[in-house]
């Protein structure tokens, strides 16, 4: 990077330090490119350090039967990348030289009703066309592994790649790897204006002026402030969402669980609390914009969870919170180049954790010009 007349200057700057950008830093830095990364707020701040670290590697059952097997059809794509990302998750404790609390035991769908569980066995084998393998349960194998399960409950998919991770450790451990790749981090610094010109971008913030020969956008829900660079609005919304968390318990929940009678996830951190969620919908603020905690839908989720765990009856939620999601009307990312030659962006709606590392390598590949190892056009932006 090279400072000049009080602008500075680098080859590819990444705008937004959630997981998205941090891998994409770590990825470029890897590949040899002069990386600068700009965040607004801290590291971490926004969807990627407020999730549910649930690590996704299966259909998610309510889109299945809301939105049909078609529909299913057309995820694959978006299903295979996030199998692919599951994949890299394997090894990035050791690649990053930090313990991001990974376990990938496999995830648990249950069922309570026979109907539930036909439609888990036609989405499972959907799963199958696609390379991922799940194991049917009944009853009696449900309990045999997941004894705190209420017995009313008729069976359940096991996803054999399906796990958790630490939100709050992931993205900055990828800061701190591409640092060390010599990557450049600044934080508190807003990109407030971007521009092209004879095939240089120049960016504005309050602390002066870079320009790039190219950038990554991995800007969240804050993508479409640049979208007059590439003349429309990329169709993504906000989705506030939000999790609790229990008090401390005895080591009890291996998988990530999911239900397919309510809207519910749990997962148990390597701390002992359980993290449950399941994609309720949070607050927005009217005046401030921030999402905040919707005390209805804290109690309905609660409710499904005992329904799920009758012993959670005794057990205290201690914490709860609330982050801005976000959607595409497919629920497939939005992933590819746009606008001046140079400039890239990548979104994953709702499972963008999962996603984060193979994204980030997929934008640093794009950027680079590199060979692509994912092919982009069921991602494109001009599929809508
Ligand atoms: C409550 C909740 C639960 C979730 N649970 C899960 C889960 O269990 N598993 C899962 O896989 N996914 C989950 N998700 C989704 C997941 O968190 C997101 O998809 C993912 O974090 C997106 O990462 P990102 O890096 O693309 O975006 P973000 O994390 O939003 O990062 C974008 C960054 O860009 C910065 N930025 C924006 N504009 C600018 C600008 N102009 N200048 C500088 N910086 C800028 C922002 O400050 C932000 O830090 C959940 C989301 C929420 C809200």
């Amino acid at each position: 990077m090279m400072a000049h007349t009080g602008t500075v200057h680098c080859d590819v700057l990444v705008i937004g330090g959630g997981i998205t950008g941090c891998s994409a830093a770590w990825h470029l830095a890897g590949y040899g490119a002069d990386v600068l990364l700009l965040e607004e707020f801290d590291l971490n701040t926004r969807a990627s350090g407020r999730n549910a670290g649930s690590l996704h590697g299966q259909i998610q059952h309510d889109q299945f039967v809301g939105r049909g097997e078609d529909w299913a059809r057309r995820f694959l794509p978006a299903f295979r990348f996030l199998v692919d990302s599951l994949e890299m998750w394997r090894s990035l404790d050791k690649e990053l030289a930090a313990d991001l609390e990974v376990s990938l035991n496999g995830g648990l769908l249950i069922a309570e009703t026979s109907e539930q569980m036909r439609d888990i066995e036609r989405k499972v084998t959907l799963e199958r066309t696609a390379g991922v393998d799940s194991h049917i349960l009944d009853s009696a194998d449900l309990q045999r592994i997941a004894p705190y399960v209420s017995e009313s409950m008729a069976g359940a998919q096991l996803c054999l790649v399906e796990g958790k991770a630490n939100p709050m450790l992931a993205a900055p451990a990828f800061a701190r790897a591409a640092a060390d790749r010599g990557a450049a981090i600044r934080i508190n610094t807003s990109v407030t204006g971007l521009e092209w010109e004879n095939g240089t971008f120049t960016v504005t913030t309050a602390s002066g002026k870079v320009t790039a020969s190219r950038v990554v956008l991995a800007a969240g829900n804050g993508m479409n402030r640049f979208a007059s660079l590439w003349g429309r609005p990329i169709p993504i919304f906000d989705e506030p969402a939000q999790v609790g968390a229990t008090e401390p318990l005895a080591s009890m929940v291996r998988h990530l669980v999911y239900y397919a009678g309510g809207k519910l996830t749990f997962k148990q951190a390597k701390a002992g609390t359980l993290l449950i969620g399941g994609g309720w919908h949070a607050d927005v603020d009217p005046v401030s914009g921030r999402t905040k905690v919707n005390p209805r839908n804290l109690v309905a989720n609660m409710r499904i969870a005992l329904e799920v765990v009758p012993s959670l009856a005794g057990v205290s939620l201690i914490r709860t919170w609330s982050g801005a999601g976000l959607g595409t009307p497919d629920l497939s990312p939005i992933v590819g180049s746009a606008g001046p030659p140079g400039l890239v962006f990548g979104v994953y709606p709702h499972m963008g954790l999962t996603a984060g590392p193979l994204l980030g390598r997929v934008l640093a590949r794009l950027v680079l010009d590199l060979p692509g190892e994912v092919d982009l056009k069921p991602f494109a932006l001009d599929r809508f």
